[in-house]
């Protein structure tokens, strides 16, 4: 394992999935939990406000939907009569938006609050690579402000991290950006990223496991270092440096 040696990094700015997370976790446990638990919380859930909005919200789309799949399906569940149970209802809709990964801000933030039950009852753990804790803990001991960036929402973000097999590494971090700060794939974020740090983007070091992000944060002045997780489904680095562990990576002043 040939250690990876950085120069003046002040701040470490870190992708989850691929990088300190397995990529398969939000395919293989996160969707396939939400699906499961879909219709037993919509029940239990469906006179709170805010779960009632999105289903009111989910409604509303099902009936403007210009797919003729989910035309259909609003067609076959009126002729059922009409809705005693408004979750019940909806859920023929719910399915076909999962099933044809269609990413509807109300289907996001349903399968968020689910999510967020699943791991506050231990159902969910975020499935941190070993050799990542340890390393997090040495690089804020010295200094180094962590930072998150990652297309999952800031709440997911944050729920991986606080509901983790290490336990809870939110104190680890100091700063968390998600999609709202821009596409991970343009070098704009990384510019902009570097200004809400108020930081030299020479200073912050940019690890992930996608090489289309490792080349935008790289056109923004950013150091580099291509994540090349077992599992992985990309392992060219396209000649950026790479690593397999975080204990290969020596942050030197
Ligand atoms: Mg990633």
């Amino acid at each position: 394992m040939n250690p990876c040696q950085f120069h003046g990094i002040s701040h470490l700015l870190l992708d989850i999935e691929g990088t300190t997370c397995p990529v398969s976790f939000v395919a293989e446990v996160l969707f396939p939990y939400a699906r499961k638990q879909l219709e037993h919380y919509l029940q239990l859930h469906q006179h709170e406000a805010s779960v009632a909005s999105l289903i009111e919200r989910l409604e509303q789309q099902w009936q403007q939907d210009p797919d003729p799949q989910a035309a259909q399906l609003l067609r076959d569940s009126n002729t059922t009569g009409p809705f005693a149970n408004p979750a019940k209802a909806v859920l023929p809709y719910i399915y076909f938006l999962i099933d044809n990964d269609r990413k509807l801000t109300a289907l996001k933030d349903l399968q968020g609050k689910i999510w967020a039950e699943g791991y506050s009852r231990a159902e969910l753990r975020g499935p941190i690579f070993a050799d990542v804790p340890a390393a997090l803990r040495q690089w804020k001991n010295s200094g180094i402000v962590l930072a998150v960036y990652s297309s999952g929402s800031i709440p997911a973000q944050q729920l991986i991290y606080g509901y983790s097999n290490a336990g809870d590494l939110r104190p680890l971090f100091q700063h968390w950006f998600d999609t709202h700060t821009g596409p991970k794939d343009s070098a704009e974020s990384y510019r902009t990223i570097s200004q809400l740090m108020a930081t030299d983007p020479a200073a912050i070091l940019f690890i992930s496991d996608s090489l289309k992000e490792i080349e935008a944060a790289d056109r923004a002045g950013l150091q580099v270092l291509f994540s090349d997780r077992e599992g992985n489904p990309q392992r060219a680095s396209g000649g950026y440096p790479s690593t397999t562990h975080f204990n290969a990576i020596q942050l030197n002043p």
